[in-house]
């Protein structure tokens, strides 16, 4: 038997298992690496889910996510929960790398590594990291009873993180760069509405203060150039994602921002026999039905490409 897999994915999240259940029905027999510690991607840190078309009364993230898993296995998909932390994708035949040193290769290869949560870019953010600042609030809220928070971003995430953020602590404050948000409509007044939400406009974070644990941020307000600083007991940070690109840097056409640049409307990358979806494509909609979608078109191009050779 060769050693040589029809096709492998790299990561999952709605946009991986999609294009597995797909794949596995086709009989292409797809190994997806699901990742070590991120798993089923970014819904698993989120709560209610309640866009996503089927649910009405919607669903937890973690619970969606298991469910595209296990619908995944159903059709003979193998789930391995590792990382590929090498890839070498120019040849016709694929070869991979996953974090406990096996080799792995393929004739197709479906990139579906997702996004990572964006930085501020302070050194005292790094520093703090796990000590009052966080990503997450679904994760890390329940520390934070009884504190004050601040929240940055203008999105739907900052929303959010915010409204969650109101069950543990008294008082949030949501700190926008502009003054005005870019959160939808619902979210944005459901934050608005929140009496325990306070929002503080046209500011950024300069530093984070703090020897052992977050004790306050220095702010400015981007219309006066005023310099101050407030007490807060944590930090949460929700201005966006950055597509996780590093491993193609170099061997896959990618954009200024390093999201994989596909052809068209397809999923096909510059390789023949790689396809890209989800966030790691995405610029503009970043939703998990279009992520699921899209983990469809790179199955279908997959097979595609398959059936051609
Ligand atoms: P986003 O929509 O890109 O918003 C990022 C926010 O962070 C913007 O307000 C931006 O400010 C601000 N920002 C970016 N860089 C910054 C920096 N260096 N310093 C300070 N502020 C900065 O990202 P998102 O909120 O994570 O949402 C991503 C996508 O997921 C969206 O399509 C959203 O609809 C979706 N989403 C949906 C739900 C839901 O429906 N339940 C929940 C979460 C996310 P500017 O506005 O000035 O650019």
């Amino acid at each position: 038997m060769s050693d040589v897999q029809e096709l492998v994915i790299v990561g999952s999240g709605p946009a991986g298992y999609t294009a597995a259940i797909y794949a596995a029905r086709a009989q292409l027999s797809p190994t997806i690496y699901e990742g070590s510690v991120t798993a089923g991607g970014a819904l698993m840190n989120t709560t209610d889910v309640e866009n996503f078309p089927g649910f009405p009364d919607g669903v937890m993230g973690p619970d969606l996510m298991d469910s595209l898993r296990k619908q995944a296995q159903k059709f003979g998909s193998k789930l391995i929960t590792d990382d590929i932390v090498e890839m070498d994708l120019s040849g016709d035949i694929k070869v991979l790398k996953d974090g406990s040193g096996n080799t792995v290769k393929a004739r197709s290869v479906i990139l579906a590594t997702g996004s990572a949560y964006k930085e501020i870019g302070l050194e005292n953010e790094k520093r703090l990291s796990g000590r009052g600042v966080s990503w997450c609030a679904t994760c890390d809220g329940f520390f934070f009873r009884e504190k004050e928070l601040a929240v940055v971003g203008g999105g739907d995430s900052a929303m959010e993180e915010a409204n969650f953020l109101t069950r543990f602590a008294t008082k949030v404050y949501l700190i926008h760069r502009r003054d005005s948000l870019r959160a939808s409509k619902i979210m944005a007044e459901r934050a608005q509405a929140n009496p325990k939400i306070e929002f503080i406009w046209n500011t950024e974070v300069i530093d984070v203060l703090g020897a052992e644990k977050v004790e306050g941020l220095q702010l400015r307000n981007l219309v006066t150039n005023e310099v101050s600083e407030k007490k807060f007991d944590g930090l949460f940070v929700a201005i966006g994602h950055v597509p996780r690109s590093e491993l193609l840097v170099g061997q896959i056409d990618l954009d200024d921002e390093g999201y994989v640049k596909v052809v068209g409307r397809s999923t096909n990358t510059n390789l023949k026999g790689v396809f890209a979806c989800g966030d790691l494509v995405d610029h503009t909609y970043r939703q998990a039905i279009t992520a699921a979608g899209s983990g469809c078109s790179a199955a279908l191009d997959a097979e595609r490409f398959l059936a051609g050779h």
